[in-house]
């Protein structure tokens, strides 16, 4: 058995219901859809949780919200119409959007959660419907009722151990079972959604909670590329990639398949497969434990820009014992969280998203810094960007991170750092935000169209 999560841009129009619906009925394995809020129909359109967003902003204000409502409505109006579906169905949703206003207009967090949720959850009522109009035999399941029990943290759920008794008992279902993705119910029955993209993290969690054979991940490209389309042309389709690469890549910034996701499908090793729903004969890219490394010990390079690093120097810091453990405790304090430390015997950088050092923390952070762990020297470097190349073959591989600073050189990037320490799968390369496009297409040229002298060889 198969569960297909269809994402934004695949449930976006009429025409993109059609599309899911002739996918969905094609292959009987197909018996668990989920499926997230209308996305963009074109590029400069607007995602209904986006729409959803602003008319809770709105309402909030105390201001008037006919406008946004309107828009949020429209958009289910037009599909509806045009699939030829009856009017009642716009009413219902009408009176299911006003309904969550009206109860959670007092509380705002509430409000924006439940009205974030709605657009998933009408929009599986309807997906629901038309296949049954159809003459399919297809059920909604609200999440609740699935079993998809999740912390009670808005906008950034965690799926609770719990739901996982519940879930199996879904296979048990007959017809096709319409689930909306991106949010789950606290235990005390809070609609609470997940990080944004998060319907991908809802299939996941149907997919280990009954078992599949396989979690389709259906989006608007044929497979996950080895690089950013936007900054390579043509780049290489992935055909297979590890649970382990997957992470370190959307970690570093692809956004084909949300990061969280991946934790349940691993642990219960279900393959994932990315697939277009605009071109489904295409093979798509296939996500598992295991891949043959052959002559590819380079799977993919990304990179991410909005970094910082604090680095601090202190004469005989090795000796000195809990100093990193403080270092950390005052980015604790202000709630910091980081991303990498290297280290060299009498210095420590530590890396972290730059957007959480508002000035404010950032003096108090260097004052305490410098006063309670008494360092000789702390600077910070602003507007860093990361670049990750990522293979699982790569440890056992000689010569990679040498066409790294190859490539890097003979582009004219300057370096920053550069971290292999802990990870078996990455190398990571810091450099100014400003070099990364430059660095990443430099990265790509020397793995994927072999631009370079130097050539690696396995060890022997
Ligand atoms: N609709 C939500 C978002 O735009 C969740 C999703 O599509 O996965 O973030």
């Amino acid at each position: 058995m198969k569960v297909s999560k269809f994402g934004g841009s695949s449930v976006a129009s009429a025409d993109k219901f059609k599309q899911v619906v002739h996918i969905v009925t094609s292959d009987k394995e197909r018996k668990m859809v989920v499926v997230s809020a209308p996305g963009k129909r074109y590029a400069e359109d607007t995602k209904m949780t986006d729409l959803l967003i602003a008319l809770s902003s709105k309402v909030q204000l105390g201001e008037d919200y006919v406008e946004e409502f309107g828009r949020v409505i429209d958009r289910y109006r037009e599909i509806v119409t045009d699939l030829g579906m009856p009017e009642e169905i716009i009413a219902d949703i009408i009176q299911n959007v006003q309904s969550l206003i009206d109860l959670h207009k007092d509380n705002p967090f509430r409000l924006l959660d439940c009205l974030k949720a709605s657009g998933e959850d009408n929009n599986a009522r309807l997906m629901a419907a038309y296949l049954t109009h159809l003459g399919f035999e297809a059920h909604y399941v609200n999440p609740k009722d699935a079993g998809i029990f999740v912390s009670d943290e808005p906008g950034k759920a965690r799926v609770l151990p719990l739901s996982y008794e519940k879930l199996p008992q879904l296979r048990e279902r007959s017809g096709i079972l319409i689930i909306p993705g991106f949010f789950g119910y606290s235990e005390d029955g809070n609609m609470v959604t997940f990080s944004r993209g998060g319907s991908d993290i809802t299939g996941s969690i149907i997919a280990a909670g009954v078992k599949a054979d396989l979690y389709e991940n259906f989006t608007d490209v044929d497979a996950i590329y080895s690089v950013d389309p936007r900054l390579v042309e043509n780049p290489h389709e992935m055909k297979e990639v590890t649970y382990r690469e997957m992470r370190e890549l959307s970690y570093a910034g692809f956004s084909v398949f949300h990061d969280e996701a991946l934790e349940p499908v691993f642990k219960s090793g279900i393959p994932v497969c990315v697939k277009n729903t605009n071109n489904p004969e295409a093979k798509g890219t296939f996500i598992v434990s295991e891949r043959p490394i052959g002559d590819t010990p380079v799977v993919g390079i990304a990179g991410d820009k909005g970094f910082c690093n604090i680095h601090v120097d202190k004469y005989l810091l090795n000796r000195e014992i809990g100093f990193g453990r403080r270092l950390l405790q005052i980015l604790e304090d202000e709630g910091i969280s980081y991303e990498h430390t290297p280290s060299g015997i009498d210095n420590i950088s530590v890396i972290m998203r730059e957007h959480q050092l508002t000035p404010e923390v950032e003096k108090r952070v260097f004052e305490r810094i410098k006063t309670e762990l008494q360092v000789d020297e702390i600077s910070i470097e602003r507007d860093l960007a990361l670049v990750m190349v990522v293979g699982e073959g790569m440890t056992s591989a000689v010569g990679i991170a040498a066409k790294a600073t190859e490539a890097f050189a003979r582009s004219q990037i300057n370096l920053e750092m550069i971290n292999q320490g802990s990870s078996e799968v990455s190398m990571m390369f810091g450099v100014k935000a400003s070099s990364l496009e430059r660095a990443v297409q430099a990265l790509y040229n020397t793995y994927f169209n072999n631009m370079y002298s130097i050539s690696y060889s396995s060890i022997k």
